[in-house]
C-alpha cells in the first residue's frame, strides 16, 4: 500500500523509533505515548483492519503477541503488568488503517477503557 502511514514504517520510507524488528514485525514508539511505555506493533504486511484478517494470517498476528511478550520483558514491565489492545473501526477509534498492536504499560492502567 503506497499511502499506509504504517506500510512506508514497515519498508524504511519513514523511520520511526524502533523497539523490535524481525522478518514479519515492525514495533515502533507511539508518536502520542498514553503511558510510560506505549509502543504500535505492526505486521509489515498491509492488514486494514481485524475485518481484514483471513485464516492464512492467523499465524503471522500471533507474532504481534510474540512481539508484546518480548517488547514488554525488554521494557522490564512483564513481571508487573501491562496492556495489549487493537481497536477495530470508527467506533473504537481506529485512525490508521494497517492492524497495530497497542502496547501499553509502566503505570498502573484503568479497566474499563473509555
Ligand atoms: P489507532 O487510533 O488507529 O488505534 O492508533 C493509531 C496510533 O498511531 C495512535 O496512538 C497515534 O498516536 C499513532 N500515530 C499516528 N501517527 C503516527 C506517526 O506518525 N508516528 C507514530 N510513531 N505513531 C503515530
Ligand atoms: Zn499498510
Amino acid at each position: 500500500m503506497t499511502d499506509c502511514l504504517f506500510c512506508k514504517m514497515a519498508s524504511g520510507e519513514i523511520k520511526p523509533n524502533i523497539v523490535f524488528e524481525n522478518d514479519d514485525v515492525l514495533a515502533f514508539r507511539d508518536i502520542n505515548p498514553q503511558a510510560p511505555t506505549h509502543v504500535l506493533i505492526i505486521p509489515k504486511k498491509h492488514i486494514a483492519s481485524i475485518n481484514d484478517i483471513h485464516s492464512d494470517d492467523e499465524t503471522l498476528v500471533g507474532k504481534l503477541y510474540a512481539a508484546a511478550k518480548a517488547i514488554a520483558k525488554q521494557e522490564g514491565f512483564a513481571g508487573d503488568g501491562y496492556r495489549v489492545v487493537m481497536n477495530c473501526g470508527e467506533d473504537a477509534g481506529q485512525t490508521v488503517f494497517h492492524i497495530h498492536l497497542h502496547l501499553l504499560g509502566g503505570r498502573k492502567l484503568t479497566w474499563p477503557p473509555g
